[in-house]
């Protein structure tokens, strides 16, 4: 199977790299678009081939991944929509444009789908869920699952759960961030140097999010398991409950998905 992107930027190039170290698309059956010369040689450098003509692109791959940013989509669709068939599938990445404006500006049942995926992709850490859309077929759900699991965890699931991922995976990172600073900023103020305090906070939540996934405890469970009798952990709990913690995280996921919803 043949795979292009369309719009060779940081998502692009971050599913390509999963793509080649997982073995899962050799490069020499890759493909990317995009009109930025600078942007395609990272690609080149990869062994991917490289165009600047999206139609191109269409016509020599089985799998087209659209990959520009979601104000532009609705141009290049009408670009390559007259050279995409049934026997191709298309995987669109952009936050918030809905399968059924895909699937209304492409041939009738070209099998599409919609991906929601998270900037820790970069890093090959990402959380991304796959909506298919209506005219997919047996398989190209799991196959299409298989390819983002090169950079991270990939759930199939179905397009009205998008809003509630976005406000969860989708704007996640940016909390943790802020998360991350916090905590490092608490050490600052008790005395760590700044370098110091934020390895530490990043390499901590790390941890943390480890030790959830490998071994399957509930994280109330994880938390009871710290917080010893009159200790220092259950003492900071108290100001965390004090300051309403647990209500503004789901606060802001729900504030997430409520504008991703309204945008959509
Ligand atoms: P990016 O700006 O890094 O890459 C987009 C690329 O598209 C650029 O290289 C640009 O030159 C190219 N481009 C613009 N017009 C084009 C055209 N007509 N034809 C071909 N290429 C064209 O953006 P990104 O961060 O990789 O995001 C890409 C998509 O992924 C967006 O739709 C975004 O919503 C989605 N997404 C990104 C993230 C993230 O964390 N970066 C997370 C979730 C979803």
């Amino acid at each position: 199977m043949s795979v292009g992107f369309i719009g060779a930027g940081r998502m692009a190039q971050a599913l390509s790299r999963g793509f080649i170290s997982k073995g899962i698309v050799k490069p020499q059956k890759m493909m990317a678009s995009d009109q930025s010369e600078s942007i395609l040689d990272f690609m080149k450098k990869q062994g991917v081939s490289t165009t600047n003509c999206n139609i191109e692109l269409v016509e020599r791959c089985d799998l087209v991944v659209m990959a520009v940013k979601p104000h532009l989509v609705a141009d290049v669709l009408q670009e390559i929509s007259d050279f995409f068939t049934t026997d191709k599938m298309f995987v669109s990445i952009a936050a918030g444009v809905p399968l059924e404006v895909l699937e209304t500006n492409l041939p009738e049942e070209t099998r599409v789908l919609r991906a929601m995926p998270n900037t820790a992709c970069l890093v090959h850490a990402g959380a991304t869920v796959i909506a298919p859309g209506k005219f997919v077929r047996n398989g190209d759900a799991s196959l299409v699952q298989k390819l983002f699991q090169t950079v991270g965890l990939c759930y199939v699931g179905t397009e009205d759960q998008l809003d509630a991922v976005t406000g969860l995976s989708g704007s996640g990172p940016a909390y943790a961030f802020a998360t991350i600073e916090s905590l490092a900023d608490g050490g600052v103020k008790m005395g760590l140097p700044r370098d110091m305090a934020t390895k530490l906070a990043a390499q901590t939540l790390f941890g943390a999010a480890k030790m959830v996934l490998e071994s399957g405890k509930h994280p109330g469970q994880l938390k009871d398991e710290v917080c010893s009798p009159g200790g220092t952990t259950i003492t900071a709990m108290h100001e965390l409950e004090r300051g309403g913690f647990r209500g503004t995280i789901m606060d802001a996921v729900e504030a997430s998905a409520l504008k991703a919803k309204e945008m959509g």
